[in-house]
């Protein structure tokens, strides 16, 4: 980076920690050097000088900040981050453990205020939040894979009651806790939607893409094509969509004496209708806000979440600099390329053994760049060897999984933050530089001029830690209310500016 200092002093005062190790600035009157997010007093200009390295202010005499330690950001430790997810890790391995939000605290050795803080940043979420969704995830796997009595299964998990067990169970999985547990000898099941719940925005969202040969609605009914469980085994989930009941049924290649692939395809359903996102807590927001036409007749909106985590990336890179049409078709063509079709002539979703498998000349003719190409079949070579654990990036915290993919050669923050949202669930992701986001706030707000970076992220502030479903409202402010043949993803997609620099390939 240029180290022109007026521009530097200009990224010092918006406090953007994407600039963290770009720069280090160090404060002439106290002596000290912090990273461009630090949260401290800001200096005036002409005390603040900039350095290229922590080295660089420590040679010239400078001690690094106790607020935002530049010293341990710069050797990749992050002692506070650390304790935060050894905390959640604890939440999730024993939540009985931790009766209230109270023993959260009292266990992390912050104050209330900075934990509240921290978890927000790190994990899009709150004390409570963090142990409620514990208590559900060690429940349903007792209930799959144990005969445990209810009373007792919903007491280990540290609920104080059986019918808040039972209520809460019922409206994040869409199911009684009994028919979870029937789910282990069931090649059908239902699933109840929520009052309110948007199914003309979800039919949108899941018929957006007309060239898929990995899924196609037809009037009310839905299929998409999956890969299930630990050994990846394709299936077919086909959903009879209707207002209040979602009925689902999953064809697969039997195999003797194998489990049930309802328990995983009962995960990836909840996942597409967003039954664990928490819609009503962020309409709440919106309305206190004062933004109650940001939700207007659509207050149960969720993000359809891709069926796997791959899927979600494969398709950001696919996406990446190109109109949507074309993305479409770059994604059939890989489709067609690498996986052949199953029943009813829908085909799996690429697997990374099989992308892994490509060379970029393979590519070529399909009209993929040979940037993305390489970025693709790069990124598919790290999943399939296990040095890339996609499914472990979502028990991660949202900070681990954000550095993890950014690492990734080819991949910038527009599209991390998609995948983040759309694949792995964190709830206050916030794609910079989405012009969806951006003409929705213009519409929202009233705003005569584009909003830039900094006023983005400023204006998104509010919606903290719900910044993810700030982000479908708003792609969806500007649009006609459904049905229409236009989804906001696309309109979304098809207009979105260049990747920042990073992202280029
Ligand atoms: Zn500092």
């Amino acid at each position: 980076m240029q180290m022109n200092p007026a521009r530097l002093y200009a990224r010092v005062l918006a406090g953007d920690p994407d600039d963290n190790g770009r720069f280090f600035f160090g404060v002439t009157t106290t002596g000290i050097y912090c990273l461009p997010s630090c949260k401290a007093r800001k200096p005036r200009p002409e005390n603040t000088r900039f350095f290229p390295t922590a080295e660089a202010a420590r040679a010239s005499g400078l001690r690094p900040c106790k607020k935002c330690h530049p010293d341990d950001f710069a050797r990749g430790a992050d002692p506070v981050l650390e304790s935060i997810e050894q905390l959640v890790a604890e939440i999730r391995a024993a939540p009985a453990n931790f009766p209230d939000a109270r023993a959260v605290v009292r266990r992390s050795g912050f104050g209330p205020t900075r934990l509240f803080e921290l978890l927000r940043q790190h994990f899009h979420s709150t004390p409570a939040d963090l142990l409620l969704r514990a208590r559900l995830a060690r429940a349903r796997e007792q209930l799959l894979t144990t005969d445990v009595p209810l009373a007792d299964l919903a007491h280990d998990a540290g609920f104080r009651s059986l019918s808040v067990f039972h209520e809460h169970f019922r409206v994040t999985h869409g199911l009684t806790p009994l028919a979870c547990r029937e789910l282990r000898a069931a090649d059908t099941f239902e699933v109840a939607l929520p009052a309110g719940y948007p199914l003309a925005h979800l039919k949108r969202a899941l018929g957006r893409d007309p060239l898929s040969l990995t899924e196609r609605l037809d009037g009310d009914v839905y299929s998409t094509a999956v890969r299930l469980g630990p050994r990846q085994t394709p299936a077919v989930l086909r959903l009879h969509l209707a207002p209040e009941r979602i009925h689902v049924s999953i064809t697969t290649a039997a195999v003797a004496n194998s489990p049930s692939p309802a328990p995983v395809a009962h995960a990836v359903v909840v996942g597409l209708l967003g039954l664990d996102q928490d819609a009503a807590g962020f309409a709440r927001l919106a309305r206190k806000l004062g933004f109650a036409r940001l939700v207007a007749g659509r207050e149960q909106l969720r993000i359809v979440q891709t069926p796997s985590v791959f899927d979600g990336l494969l398709w950001a890179i696919i996406g990446q600099q190109i109109n949507l049409p074309f993305a479409f078709r770059l994604r059939r063509r890989l489709t067609e390329l690498v996986s052949p079709p199953l029943a009813d002539g829908l085909h799996a979703p690429p697997s990374p053994a099989a992308v892994a498998a490509l060379s970029p000349d393979d590519l070529r003719p399909l009209q993929f760049s040979r940037a993305k190409a390489v970025t693709l079949i790069e990124t598919a070579r790290l999943v399939a060897s296990g040095q890339l654990d996609l499914d472990a990036l979502r028990a991660k915290s949202a900070t681990r999984a954000e550095r993890t993919l950014l690492a990734l050669r080819g991949l910038g923050p527009w599209s991390v933050n998609y995948v983040m949202m759309r694949s792995l669930g964190f709830a206050d992701c916030l794609p910079l530089g989405d012009t969806g986001v951006i003409s929705g706030l213009r519409t929202l707000l009233d705003l005569e001029t584009k909003p830039d970076r900094d006023a983005v992220r400023r204006l998104m502030e509010v919606f903290s830690p719900h910044r993810s479903l700030a982000t479908a409202h708003l792609w969806q402010l500007n649009q006609p209310a459904p049905p229409s043949v236009e989804s906001a993803f696309e309109v979304h997609a098809s207009t979105k500016p260049p990747q920042t620099p990073s992202a280029a390939p």
